[in-house]
């Protein structure tokens, strides 16, 4: 099937984009050694873990759910991450993961005589924001509850620790890694000799043209050199930048001073980052408004006034039974689906390399239904 032909709502994993992204991000393992996890909150498409783990390392989760999803669907390495553990999950996590990363000494303390068979780390705070433009996603931001300041460090748990976890990136390329790191090194440095790996989270858009890679080379090998240190790095963006399109179809276009183009997606249901981050999707064949003759707001069926993905050029007059492409739709969209207002989910497809296209999942009716009681 070609992609025109999907059922729509239809989320589409672009595989030969996919593996492009998982090439660039093996060459940095093989040129580093350090090892490369997938962030599933990002991307939990489980039909494309068999290939993701063909080039990384494994997992990482940021609960039970996701710990057990790795696990099960990658059966790599595998690690978690969370503010909080609840003691009937520990239990679990500790059979599921290689790694288990606390937020607070108060939390290892709770579970400390619980941890065998899993190695320890604990998420440190560096207090170096790197980013204005996302104050939601800087947990640097003072009084941010993700990571223990240098001032909170309790020495004295070093010996229960294997390793540092960071996480402070969002989007970012290496020259900002590479100030986070200077302030890791000031602030944990002497702790660091006496540990045996450093997580430096995700946020790291390796994927991206524009991206460093040079130098983020170069941070890795200046900490493992400098203090030993095996080196992971948990991209979620990065994996599936790019590899993916939600594909919908104009249902009518109405007028009221503006044009408004009603899909059956929505930006509230489908792509909430749209409205949280906020950002403008790209889509294709489209342009700014008034760049191409046609401009249309492009909206949807819920009755969120909001519910706006933004103002769109055309070459053309827009008629309902037309479809549109929104690029870049893999990552943290079909993790974040809802059904609001009984929106139906989106299918999921994946295209190969020569854009034949198959449906790996498709929802109905019961799947709305079964989680409301
Ligand atoms: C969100 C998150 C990631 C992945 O972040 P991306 O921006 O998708 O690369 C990795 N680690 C932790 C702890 C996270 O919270």
């Amino acid at each position: 099937m070609r992609i025109e032909e999907l059922k729509t709502p239809c989320y589409v994993i672009d595989e030969g984009k996919l593996e492009e992204n998982l090439k660039i991000l093996k060459r940095v393992k093989d040129n580093t050694g350090c090892s490369i996890l997938l962030a599933q909150k990002a991307f939990s498409c489980y039909a494309e873990y068999p290939l993701i783990g063909r080039y990384i390392d494994g997992t990482t989760a940021s609960g039970l759910y996701e710990a057990r999803l790795g696990k099960e669907e990658m059966g790599l390495e595998n690690h978690v991450f969370s503010p909080a553990y609840r003691e009937a999950d520990v239990k679990e996590l500790v059979k599921l993961c290689d790694h288990m990363v606390f937020n607070s000494f108060s939390q290892l303390e709770k579970y400390k005589d619980c941890l065998t068979g899993t190695s320890v780390g604990i998420r440190i705070n560096p207090e170096c924001s790197t980013q204005e433009d996302h104050a939601i996603y800087d947990p640097c931001a003072p009084g941010s509850r993700l990571g223990v300041t240098a001032e909170h460090f309790k020495e004295e748990w070093l010996p229960y620790l294997s390793g540092l976890h960071f996480h402070t990136l969002c989007e970012q390329n290496s020259d900002d890694l590479k100030k986070t790191l200077d302030a890791v090194e000031e602030k944990f440095g002497t702790y660091l000799k006496e540990l045996s790996w450093l997580n430096m989270g995700g946020g790291h858009h390796i994927t991206r043209p524009d991206y460093d890679i040079e130098l983020l080379e170069t941070c890795i090998r200046h900490m493992q050199e400098t203090y030993g240190l095996h080196i992971y790095l948990e991209p979620g963006e990065a994996v599936a930048l790019n590899a993916g399109y939600l594909v919908t179809e104009v249902l009518d276009v109405v007028e009221n001073g503006i044009h408004t183009l009603i899909l059956d997606a929505s930006a509230a249901c489908h792509m909430p980052d749209v409205l949280e981050m906020p950002y403008r999707p790209p889509l294709k064949d489209s342009g700014e408004p008034g760049e191409k003759p046609y401009t249309y707001r492009l909206s949807s069926c819920t009755c969120l006034a909001g519910d706006v993905i933004g103002d769109y050029s055309f070459d053309r007059e827009m008629k309902p039974g037309d479809k549109l492409y929104f690029m870049d739709m893999a990552i943290y969209s079909m993790v974040k689906n809802n059904t609001f207002n009984g929106m139906p989910l989106p299918s999921i497809a994946i295209m190969d390399k020569n854009g034949d296209c198959r449906v790996v999942k498709e929802f109905g009716y019961e799947d709305f239904k079964n989680r409301l009681s």
